[in-house]
C-alpha cells in the first residue's frame, strides 16, 4: 500500500514476550503449553487470600540477558506494583506487574533499513510481569475460563517513538524476536503468541517537529499483520486529517480477516489501573557480580556470528543471513559443519558452503513443510554430516544424496545403511561404466556425429544419458573421464 508522503508516521511498539522459566513467576506451577486446563494452578497464582507470592529467580536471570542485550542500564533496586483491574480470567483482581521503577531503561537496537544504513531504534524500558489468564469463547457453552496462564512470566519492551514506517516497525520486531531466541528467553512464536506486539501510531505533515495524537493498535497474531495494521491505521489517520478531523486517541483492535482495525475503547472509557506498590514482594536487588556475569555467559550476538560465519568460514553474505536469523538454525549448521570436519578431516572452511547449502534448501524446507523446530529436525546434524561423509569419500553421487536425505526423514536408520538397504552404492567399476559409455555411445550415433563435426556441447548430453542408464549411481567423475576418451578416439 502507498503512503501519503507529505505524511511521516510515527510507531512505538509494546512487545511482550513469554518467557521460557520452567516454573511461574511467582509460584512453583509448571508452565507447560497445552496442559488441561485449570491444572497448573496453585494457591498462589490462583490469589487465595493469605498465600504470599516469591519472585521466580529465573524470570530475573532472562530480563538481565535482554536487557544488556539490548544495551539498557539495569537498576540496582526495582520493585513490583499491583495492576488492578476485574476481568474473570484474572482471579486475583490484578496483576503483578514492575511501573514506576523497572528494571531495564534506556537501550537500543539497530536495524538493517533499506538503504543499507543501520538505525537505532531507542528501548524506553522493559519490565517484568506476569500474564492473565484466557477466556474462550465457544459459542455452544457460551464463554470457558482457562487459568492455566495465570501467572506464566512475560516481560514487556516498551520502544520509543523511533520507527517511521511499518517496514520499520517490521524490522525492529523481527529484530526482537532474533534476540529472545537467541538469549534462548523466549521462543519467539507471535501465532501462539509467545510474542504479542501493541502498535502505538501517529502522523505529522513532514517537517513538523512535534508528535501527533496517537491510537494504539492491538491483537496482531504475525508479523504480516503488523505491518498491514500499521499501514491500514496510517492511511486512516492522514485521510482524517486530509478531510478536516482530528485523531482521537483511542485503542482499535485489529481484524486481520476484514483488514480492519476496529475502535475498542476511547481515552474516557480508558482503566484507571490504580497501582500502588505490591506489599507482598520485595525490592529486587541486582548486584554488578550478578550482571557481569550474565554479561560474560551471554551467547554471539547474531550479527557477529553473521560477520564470523563470512570471516572466517568464507560464506556468502546472503547465506550467513540466512543462517544466522535464528539461534537454532545457526547452532544446527555449526553442529553440523564441526561433525563434519571431524570425518573429512578437512579445515571447516573447505566444508562450510556444501553445508550451508543443505541446511538452507534442504534441512530449512522440511522444518517450514513440517512446521517444526530445527531441533526437531527428522534429520539431525549427526545424520546429515555423515551423509555428506558419503559423498565425499565417493560412497554415493550428489544426486542419490538427495534420494538418501528423502529417506531419512521418515528412516532413523544411519546414512550408510540406508544406503545399502536401498542399493544405492556409487557405481566406480570403470569396467561396469565403460559398458555403460558404449551403451550410450551405440544408441545416440546423430549426437555422436554432432560431438566428432564440433559441437561439443553434446558433451553435457552423453553424461545425463549414462547417468539415467545407472539411475544416477555412476560415478559422475568416472563417468565424465570415461567418455571424454572415448569420444576423442572416435575423433581421431
Ligand atoms: P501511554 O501513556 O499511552 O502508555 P507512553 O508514552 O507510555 O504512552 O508510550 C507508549 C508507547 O507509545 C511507546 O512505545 C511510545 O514510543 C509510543 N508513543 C508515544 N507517543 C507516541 C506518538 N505520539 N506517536 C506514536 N507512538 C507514540
Ligand atoms: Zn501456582
Ligand atoms: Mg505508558
Amino acid at each position: 500500500m502507498k503512503l501519503n508522503e507529505n505524511y511521516e508516521p510515527v510507531i512505538g511498539l509494546e512487545v511482550h514476550a513469554q518467557l521460557l522459566t520452567k516454573t511461574k513467576a511467582f509460584c512453583g506451577c509448571p508452565t507447560t503449553f497445552g496442559s488441561e486446563p485449570n491444572t497448573n494452578v496453585c494457591p498462589v497464582c490462583l490469589g487465595m487470600p493469605g498465600t504470599l507470592p516469591v519472585l521466580n529467580r529465573n524470570l530475573v536471570e532472562f530480563i538481565l540477558r535482554m536487557g544488556i542485550a539490548t544495551n539498557c542500564s539495569i537498576a540496582p533496586r526495582s520493585i513490583f506494583a499491583r495492576k488492578n483491574y476485574f476481568y474473570p480470567d484474572l482471579p486475583k483482581g490484578y496483576q503483578i506487574s514492575q511501573y514506576e521503577e523497572p528494571i531495564c531503561t534506556n537501550g537500543w537496537v539497530e536495524i538493517d533499513i533499506d538503504d543499507g544504513s543501520r538505525k537505532k531504534i531507542g528501548i524506553t524500558r522493559i519490565h517484568m510481569e506476569e500474564d492473565a489468564g484466557k477466556s474462550i469463547h465457544d459459542i455452544e457453552v457460551d464463554t470457558l475460563v482457562d487459568v492455566n496462564r495465570c501467572g506464566v512470566p512475560l516481560i514487556e519492551i516498551v520502544s520509543e517513538p523511533d520507527l517511521r514506517s511499518p517496514k520499520e516497525a517490521y524490522l525492529y520486531l523481527s529484530k526482537i524476536k532474533q534476540i529472545v531466541t537467541y538469549l534462548g528467553i523466549c521462543d519467539g512464536n507471535m501465532e501462539e503468541g509467545s510474542l504479542r506486539c501493541d502498535a502505538n501510531v501517529s502522523v505529522r505533515k513532514k517537517g513538523e517537529k512535534k508528535f501527533g495524537t496517537k491510537t494504539e493498535v492491538k491483537n496482531m497474531n504475525s508479523f504480516r499483520n503488523v505491518e498491514r495494521a500499521l499501514e491500514y491505521e496510517i492511511n486512516r489517520q492522514i485521510q482524517l486529517i486530509e478531510d478536516g478531523g482530528e485523531v482521537v486517541q483511542e485503542t482499535l483492535l485489529w481484524d486481520a480477516n476484514q483488514n480492519v482495525a476496529v475502535p475498542m475503547r476511547s481515552k474516557e472509557e480508558a482503566h484507571d489501573y490504580r497501582y500502588f506498590p505490591d506489599p507482598d514482594l520485595v525490592p529486587v536487588l541486582v548486584d554488578e557480580k550478578w550482571i557481569a556475569r550474565v554479561r560474560a555467559d551471554l551467547p554471539e550476538y547474531p550479527t557477529k556470528r553473521r560477520d564470523r560465519f563470512v570471516a572466517e568460514l568464507g560464506l556468502p553474505a546472503y547465506d550467513a543471513d540466512v543462517l544466522t536469523v535464528e539461534k537454532g538454525v545457526a547452532d544446527y549448521f555449526e553442529e553440523t559443519l564441526r561433525k563434519l570436519s571431524s570425518v573429512s578431516g578437512k579445515p571447516a572452511k573447505e566444508d562450510a558452503k556444501q553445508v550451508s547449502n543443505w541446511v538452507m534448501t534442504d534441512i530449512l524446507r522440511v522444518i517450514g513443510e513440517q512446521k517444526i523446530d530445527i531441533d526437531d529436525s527428522p534429520v539431525s546434524p549427526n545424520r546429515l554430516a555423515g551423509m555428506i561423509g558419503l559423498v565425499y569419500d565417493g560412497t554415493i553421487s550428489g544426486k542419490i544424496a538427495k534420494e538418501v536425505f528423502e529417506e531419512m526423514l521418515t528412516s532413523k536408520d544411519d546414512p550408510k545403511s540406508i544406503v545399502q538397504r536401498k542399493g544405492l552404492l556409487q557405481v566406480s567399476d570403470s569396467g561396469e561404466l565403460e559398458k555403460v559409455v558404449d551403451e550410450v555411445l551405440a544408441s545416440n550415433q546423430p549426437q555422436v556425429e554432432k560431438y566428432i563435426g564440433g559441437n561439443e556441447k553434446v558433451f553435457g548430453f552423453f553424461v545425463g544419458e549414462a547417468m539415467k542408464v545407472t539411475k544416477g549411481k555412476g560415478n559422475p567423475k568416472i563417468v565424465n573421464e570415461i567418455l571424454r576418451k572415448k569420444l576423442q578416439a572416435l575423433k581421431n
